[in-house]
């Protein structure tokens, strides 16, 4: 049977790490915050490491889900020397694809591979089991991985080498932007029409406008509510990649930098709500016409 490993326990980790438990995978954990491998060793039953390297002694596979690119690479220095020979580290964080590039190459000197795995689908997807995960990297290590993968997610795409699934994230995040940029003025706009509010988000989301964001983000955003969810501060951090790798390019990309500027802002302490938080900034466009 596989060992997997998990570090990072998160809104997004820990429900991975109890998927991993339910398929018969998880051996144990380790997070910064101890408190949070403590009780999810006590659920579990799996072992919660005093340090990243006694988890990464026993593990055949290791999954980590840290929140940025220094995060990642600290993790990756801490687990490289112990890990046993072959093992593969699936990196599910969102970091650049030059990090994931810099991360397997420090692997490979110690034997060990890894896959940039980062994941689509919200917290409500990671607690499903229905993440989309975007894979870059080799096809043995993903042979390797596999069962682990597909304990978290409902589809594995695999995009090319390291760097690739970095790079569809990235586009991914775009994407996120654009929707949640469309979504919150809509439905701003919507409300300064007077209209019913949960009746238009049922009529939009059987249409030509319906999407994740509307049907998962919608009901809650309309009575100023705006539960995590996905933290603005992390989507501004993917977002600083994206402007990043579109530079690489010469380019400056529109909807990256008019999202960017939003989040910038939205009055504090914003980076920690959830991006449908947005729409605040939306409707204060429509109270400020009523001055
Ligand atoms: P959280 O802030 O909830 O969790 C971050 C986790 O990383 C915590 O366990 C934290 O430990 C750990 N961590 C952070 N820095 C370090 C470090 N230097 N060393 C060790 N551990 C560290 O974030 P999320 O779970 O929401 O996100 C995690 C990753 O997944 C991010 O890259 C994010 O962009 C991505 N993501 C998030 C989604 C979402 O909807 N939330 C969706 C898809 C991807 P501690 O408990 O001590 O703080």
């Amino acid at each position: 049977m596989l060992r997997v490993g998990f570090i990072g326990l998160g809104a997004m980790g820990l429900p991975m790490a109890l998927n991993l438990h339910r398929a018969g995978l998880l051996v144990g954990a380790w997070n910064r915050t101890r408190a949070r491998a403590e009780a999810l060793a006590a659920e579990t039953g799996a072992t919660a490491a005093a340090n990243p390297a006694e988890l990464a002694a026993g593990c055949d596979v290791l999954v980590t889900c840290v929140s940025a690119d220094d995060d990642l690479l600290e993790v990756i220095d801490a687990v490289a020397p112990a890990l046993p020979a072959g093992a593969v580290v699936v990196d599910c964080s969102t970091v650049a694809a030059a990090t994931a590039r810099a991360a397997a190459a420090k692997l490979a000197a110690v034997g060990a591979g890894f896959l940039d795995c980062p994941v689509s689908g919200g917290t409500e997807g990671a607690a499903a089991g229905t993440l989309s995960i975007m894979v870059g990297g080799d096809e043995t290590h993903l042979a390797a991985a596999r069962p682990a993968l597909e304990a978290m997610g409902g589809s594995i795409v695999h995009l090319g080498p390291v760097g690739a699934g970095q790079a569809a994230k990235a586009t991914n995040q775009i994407m996120v932007a654009g929707i949640n940029q469309a979504v919150t003025e809509a439905l701003a706009f919507g409300r300064a029409q007077g209209l019913p509010m949960d009746r238009l988000i049922t009529a939009l989301e059987q249409g030509a406008a319906g999407n994740w964001f509307l049907s998962r983000r919608g009901p809650t955003m309309i009575r100023g509510e705006y539960p995590l969810g996905f933290k603005v501060g992390l989507h501004a951090k993917d977002l600083e990649i994206c402007r990043r790798m579109a530079a690489e390019l010469g380019v400056k990309l529109p909807v990256v930098e008019m999202t960017l500027l939003h989040y910038a802002r939205l009055p504090a302490p914003s980076a920690d709500e959830d991006i449908s938080a947005l729409f605040r900034l939306k409707s204060d466009m429509f109270d400020a016409s009523d001055d």
